[in-house]
């Protein structure tokens, strides 16, 4: 039988990606302990791509062990290069190949993907879906996008995936693609990412970027190709949030559309692995705010 692990007096939390310059993840993470009366920390590990990153990578999983560390978010380029290291994945990082939760239950190191139910507790938030459900657009076929599939199937939409390598999309489809219902429609697909596909869709009712297009250094474009345009009635979700405004969510607006950015599944995904960590409920209001503050010091 395994110990039960005590509170500790100080959590130490942290992040591990490269670069992480201008993250967020502390201040909302600050918010978080402070407003739930915790003592903690969280800290910063940017580490370098494999190979060069992988002493630096196996001393902070051997930290965390020893319970030096008691929780760690991951972010590119090492959601998938840390899955060796760890004792386990939940069936939904499994699925998604991806993890960028990571915490200690008993003696095992474990794997979560909370970007998955972050993205769909923030659509319902930001347009108000109330279980709707319907054909969905993902623009990437990047760890961000793997996500959003499979959450998005797992909620029932149908969903196409467009990556201007459509190699990529096509083996994100092979990877995450449910049984095809018999004499219905693939509930996924594969599209390239350029104006022919997107134009001729049939029908879409949310569109989600999952592409860094609208960060800065790309913050004058948009990943949706020019002289197309949105299908009508479509809710527009950028993962992007900083700028707040990208260009495709201010161009969706002046068309009439429904937009959000990706600040608030930024917040639901602190939320989930503060949550996993501490057994509290998160602050989800302060950490909102603190994540807001941050962004404007930084714009
Ligand atoms: P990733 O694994 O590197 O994937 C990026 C995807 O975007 C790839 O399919 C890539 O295609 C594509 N891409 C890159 N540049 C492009 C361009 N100029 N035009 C068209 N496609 C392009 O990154 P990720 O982890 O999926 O993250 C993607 C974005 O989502 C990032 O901006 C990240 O900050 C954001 N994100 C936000 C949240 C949130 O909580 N709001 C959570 C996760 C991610 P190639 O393979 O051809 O390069």
């Amino acid at each position: 039988m395994t110990p039960e692990l005590l509170p500790p007096q100080s959590y130490r939390f942290g992040l591990l990606g490269w670069p992480l310059g201008h993250s967020l993840s502390p201040q909302i993470h600050a918010a978080a302990l402070e407003a739930s009366g915790l003592s903690g920390t969280y800290h910063l590990f940017p580490i370098p791509p494999l190979p060069d990153g992988a002493g630096l990578l196996q001393e902070i999983i051997e930290r965390f062990r020893r319970q030096e560390l008691h929780g760690l978010n991951v972010t590119i380029p090492h959601k998938q290069t840390i899955l060796p290291l760890l004792d386990g994945l939940t069936d939904q990082a499994m699925a998604i190949g991806a993890v960028n939760l990571v915490y200690l239950e008993g003696q095992r190191l474990l794997g979560d993907n909370s970007d998955a139910p972050a993205l769909l507790l923030d659509l319902q938030h930001c347009f108000s879906l109330q279980n709707q459900v319907g054909t969905a657009l993902v623009l990437g076929a990047g760890g961000a996008a793997r996500a959003a599939v499979y959450a998005l199937l797992q909620a029932g939409w149908q969903v196409y995936v467009a990556a201007r390598r459509v190699e990529a999309a096509q083996r994100l489809v092979a990877d995450l693609a449910p049984p095809a219902s018999v004499g219905g429609m693939d509930p996924l697909a594969s599209l390239p990412l350029g104006a022919d596909a997107l134009a001729k869709l049939p029908v879409c009712d949310l569109l989600i970027n999952a592409t860094p297009v609208g960060m800065p250094p790309l913050a004058d474009s948009t990943p949706w190709p020019d002289g197309v345009p949105f299908p009508a009635g479509v809710k527009i979700y950028d993962m992007v949030y900083n700028p707040a405004q990208t260009k495709l969510v201010r161009s969706a607006r002046a068309g009439g559309h429904q937009a959000a950015n990706g600040l608030g599944m930024l917040v639901e995904q602190a939320a989930l692995s503060f949550e996993r960590w501490t057994g509290s409920n998160a602050p989800r209001p302060a950490m909102l705010a603190a994540a807001t503050d941050s962004l404007d010091t930084i714009g």
